[in-house]
């Protein structure tokens, strides 16, 4: 039998450099876009790769913003992130933060247009944006890194860069470059991924009208039934026994509760429910079969909605997400570790560069339900954990800063992602302005200029 050949050696190749820059921004998801708008405040050259077609990342899926009020209803995210919902709002294509007893609020956006509003706000600030173009490789002096290989349709190229900051959303960049990395929970176990879609021809008003009115029938996790009599934009979260009653019919269904958010077209409703279990969303294979096995859930989830949940009886399928939305991967070990203590103790840091107050909120890796833990108030996030151990010239922001897997179930909403990514386009900043490495700036200075330019910090 022929032996299996199972690797094989690059020969070295002699790279063209497309660009240098003072900050690169690798992944243009809700971190990386704020981050390179962040980073090029001052004039610095700063430009931002993205494999992907457009921009917004996990912003173009479906999901409505969490997160950008606290437990006490008072607004913790402001800055940048507000701006670029002040943007929005002036093209009709984001709501405003409503209070949520189960999400703290809800800032429902219209995917198609954060797509462009994205890339004309970078456009603005002359952010050089390449679409189409996957982080491939770092390129590494000792422990320094000094910039990218990038692939596209052009073929591997170089960006050279001052600091470099991974928005990836799987910390590939820290990966690559020899930062610790953690995945998980103890037994490896990751959040199942999700893919959203979409129904048209939704009479929303009937089904919050038949929650508010018969809460027994339409059981609500954490939601009074009667916030459904005063709220027209919502997420739905519950609905047990409907699911229970589909399933015992012969229904597939591969969650425990009915998730439905409103979109901000009427009649239009957003869905929550695929989810495959065991899926890593660093290895092509598995995400393949993610997506498939995802894709083939929407049946049965559509048939239950139509049968089963008032206001669904002449819906449609209208889209699916454009891709399969990955809760989790890997976590970069940083300066400092975020754990559940400091989510549940509404913990405080002397290095805070962002406040965020969303629940421990872990889809469970194993079954089809969640849990959830409140704190009661906010907690702050420390720059500490935005600098990865190991490599310098490198930050990191959004869902795979240096967390546990329980304390990333609450980080990773995407409005304190926006504001890591403001506090690392800041950061990134002060690094190239000063010529010190991002590890070694003035946290007071950061502190002082994301206060100035509007963020909220606890006094
Ligand atoms: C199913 C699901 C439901 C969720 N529900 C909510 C919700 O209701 N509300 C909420 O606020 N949050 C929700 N979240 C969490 C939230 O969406 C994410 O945690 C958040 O978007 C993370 O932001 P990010 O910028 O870190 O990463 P992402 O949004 O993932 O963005 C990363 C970007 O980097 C790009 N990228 C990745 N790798 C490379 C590479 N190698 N080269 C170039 N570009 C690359 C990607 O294409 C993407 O655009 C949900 C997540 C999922 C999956």
């Amino acid at each position: 039998m022929k032996e299996q050949i199972v690797s094989i050696e690059e020969q070295g190749k002699n790279l063209p450099v497309r660009s240098q820059v003072d900050v690169l921004v690798v992944g243009g998801g809700p971190s990386g876009i704020i981050a390179a708008k962040a980073a090029a405040e001052d004039g610095l050259k700063v430009m931002l790769i993205e494999s992907r077609s457009f921009l917004g990342g996990n912003m173009t899926i479906g999901l409505p913003i969490l997160g950008f009020l606290g437990q006490k209803k008072n607004q913790i995210i402001t800055g940048l992130p507000q701006k670029f919902i002040d943007r929005l709002r002036v093209r009709n294509a984001a709501s405003e933060h409503r209070p949520c007893p189960l999400h703290m609020s809800i800032t429902i956006v219209e995917p198609e247009v954060v797509k462009a509003e994205a890339f004309e706000m970078l456009e603005e600030s002359g952010i050089e944006v390449l679409l189409y173009t996957s982080f491939a490789d770092v390129i590494m002096e000792g422990s320094e890194i000094k910039g990218v290989t990038i692939e596209s349709k052009a073929g591997r190229e170089a960006i050279l860069a001052k600091v470099v900051i991974d928005c990836s959303g799987d910390a590939d960049v820290a990966y690559r470059a020899g930062v610790p990395c953690e995945k998980g929970n103890q037994q490896g176990g990751v959040q199942p991924p999700t893919l959203m879609f979409s129904l048209g021809n939704v009479d929303t008003d009937k089904l919050r009208f038949s929650i508010a009115e018969e809460p027994r029938t339409y059981l609500t996790d954490f939601i009074p039934n009667e916030y459904f009599g005063q709220n027209n934009q919502y997420i739905v979260v519950g609905l047990r026994s409907l699911v229970q009653k589909a399933k015992a019919d012969g229904l597939k269904l591969p969650t425990d509760r009915t998730i439905v958010i409103t979109g901000l077209e009427k009649g239009e409703a957003w869905i929550n429910m695929t989810r495959v279990n065991g899926v890593d969303g660093t290895d092509p294979v598995s995400l393949t079969r993610g997506e498939l096995e995802a894709r083939r859930q929407i049946t049965d989830i559509f048939k239950y909605l139509k049968g089963y949940v008032p206001g669904f009886e002449n819906a449609f399928l209208s889209r699916t997400a454009p891709f399969l939305g990955i809760r989790e991967t890997r976590r970069i070990v940083g300066k400092y570790i975020m754990n559940r203590e400091d989510i549940l103790s509404c913990a405080r840091f002397d290095d805070a560069v962002a406040v965020a107050s969303y629940p421990l909120d872990i889809h469970h890796p194993v079954g089809g339900d969640c849990t959830l833990e409140w704190s009661g108030d906010c907690y702050d996030i420390p720059y500490r954990s935005l600098v990865p151990l190991k490599v310098e010239n490198l930050l990191v922001a959004g869902r795979t800063i240096s967390t546990t897997h329980e304390a990333m179930s609450a980080i990773r909403v995407m409005a304190p992602c926006m504001a890591m990514g403001e506090a690392a386009g800041r950061a990134a900043k002060a690094a190239v302005r000063d010529g010190v490495f991002p590890s070694e700036i003035s946290v007071s200075k950061l502190r002082k200029e994301l206060l100035d330019k509007g963020a909220y910090l606890r006094p």
